[in-house]
């Protein structure tokens, strides 16, 4: 892909064209304000609508309307008058709104009166032993190869985990025509229980009826093994099979050529981090959040979190948090937003939060599943085991940042997104504080990988920065 020269100043800049990114960069542009939608991505999607004007999974019903809805949101986008900038990656981003961002291996430096930080979430971690092995991966990836290439896993396939996106992943895999030989749940009992009290508000939630639909189909057409509380992947040069135990009982085993994995989403945070916008430890989701007002202003001026990188809360309540933190930023730019848009959006936001206290609770992972032990990998980059951690934490190592000195785990190709809740769980349990006290990664730019060549082509001289980047 060839260079694309990106304009050095914007009134707004989004990064992330998912839902939230889309949202907020049409309501910029239709404001009247100078606005980039920056997205790493070939086209504009994000997660949940990846590849939606290029898919080659044409019949509707695979992936189902959820995934269909996201066209609508590309075609307003698109004549909003808002610039895209697929395949852009953000490496940088400072305190002042200098963006750094890499387009077809060229790096450029630009700028923004506003950046709005639509990054989304990424699949939580899920170390097991074995995880590591070829033919294991999550059920995320196996959806990005769906929607983006039409390829499903083919030979005895297993789905292992909890959470949404597993659900819809075995739904899309089997309207795929795929087979799928079986799928071992890891929604620990007593989040049954503890659910029950946010099942009213879940009733009124956009998600009952469609969850039910979906699991239900499954439910139809796959063996389901509930109650799964330890998992372990086999093989030598891939995944062989999965051994599985129920409620604590005898080892079970099945045969798997491929594995797919996947316990929940937890927001990106790694952009923001670096650009110092503050994050809390959210026990509720267990992941790292910014910290917001209620506009998805952060801690850093002029710099806004929308979308699931805000907080998991799905693809519709991503678009109108995307469209709050745009109203908020054209307002504080000059630009005037009718006041009916702001109140539509805050109704619709309210709405589609309503079920979410329910599918945190049922679906909160299970201690074990994140927190490993023993020779179990934790960091994939630099092959860091859960052993090797716990020993340092009772050498007296506090942080996942000394752990770094200790251990180099966090500074690989991923820069701890792979690894980073992980650490800072297994660090709190050993220190026997909570996870807020012990903290995350310290992030600083590249955030994504780059080459140095493209570095050395970036202007040099302060002056020349200045130059470059008048916001
Ligand atoms: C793998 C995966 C699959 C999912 N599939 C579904 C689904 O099918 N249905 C569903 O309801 N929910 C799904 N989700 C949940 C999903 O998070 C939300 O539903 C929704 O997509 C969130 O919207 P968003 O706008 O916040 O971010 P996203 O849709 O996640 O979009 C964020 C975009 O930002 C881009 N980005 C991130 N960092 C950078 C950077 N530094 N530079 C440039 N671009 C960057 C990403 O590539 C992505 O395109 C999925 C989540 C994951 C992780």
């Amino acid at each position: 892909m060839s260079a694309v020269a990106i304009r050095d100043a914007y009134d707004v800049a989004v990064v992330g064209a998912g839902p939230a990114g889309l949202a907020a960069a049409t309501v910029c542009a239709k404001a009247g304000l100078s606005t980039v939608l920056l997205d790493e991505q070939a086209s504009a999607g994000g997660q949940i609508y990846r590849a939606i004007t290029e898919t080659p999974v044409r019949e509707k019903p695979v992936l189902g309307e959820s995934y269909w809805r996201g066209a609508a949101l590309v075609e307003a986008f698109r004549s909003s008058g808002a610039e895209h900038v697929a395949g852009a990656t953000v490496w940088s981003l400072t305190r002042e709104r200098e963006i750094g961002v890499s387009v077809g291996g060229g790096a450029q430096l630009t700028g923004a009166r506003r950046v709005i930080l639509c990054t989304g979430a990424l699949e939580r971690p899920f170390p097991i032993p074995g995880w590591t092995l070829p033919g294991v991966m999550t059920a995320g990836a196996a959806q990005i190869l769906l929607k983006s290439a039409g390829l499903v896993a083919s030979g005895r396939t297993v789905l292992a985990g909890c959470g949404p996106l597993l659900w819809l992943l075995a739904w899309q895999y089997l309207n795929a025509g795929a087979n799928i030989d079986a799928i071992l749940d890891t929604t620990a009992e007593e989040n049954r229980t503890r659910a029950l009290p946010h099942v009213p508000r879940f009733l009124l939630s956009g998600y009952f009826l469609e969850g039910l639909k979906l699991v239900r189909a499954v439910k139809r057409e796959v063996r389901v093994i509930s109650g799964v509380t330890a998992l372990r992947a086999i093989g030598d040069t891939g995944v062989r099979s999965v051994a599985f135990r129920r409620h604590g009982d005898v080892e079970e085993t099945r045969l798997a050529d491929t594995l797919l994995l996947h316990q929940g989403v937890a927001p990106n945070v790694n952009l923001a981090l670096s650009a110092g916008v503050e994050h809390r430890w959210d026990e509720s989701q267990l992941c790292w959040a910014p910290v917001l007002d209620d506009e998805g202003n952060s801690s850093v001026e002029g710099i806004a979190v929308a979308g699931d990188g805000a907080g998991i809360a799905g693809a519709q309540a991503a678009e109108w948090r995307g469209r709050l933190a745009a109203i908020a930023a054209a307002r504080a730019l000059g630009f005037s937003v009718p006041a009916v848009e702001e109140a539509r959006a805050r109704r619709e936001l309210k709405r589609c939060l309503r079920g979410r206290a329910f599918l945190d609770t049922l679906y909160r992972p299970a201690k074990s599943f994140r927190q490993p032990s023993g020779d179990t990998i934790v960091c994939r980059c630099e092959e860091v085991t859960a052993r090797q951690i716990t020993d340092t934490v009772a050498l007296g190592c506090p942080g996942p940042n000394q752990m770094k000195a200790f251990l180099r785990c966090g500074m690989g190709l991923c820069q701890g997104r792979l690894c980073g809740l992980t650490v800072t769980e297994l660090i709190a349990e050993g220190r026997g504080v909570p996870p807020q006290q012990v903290g995350y990664y310290r992030l600083r730019p590249p955030v994504k990988p780059i080459t140095v060549a493209e570095l050395a082509a970036l202007p040099k001289t302060e002056a020349a920065v200045k130059a470059v980047v008048r916001i």
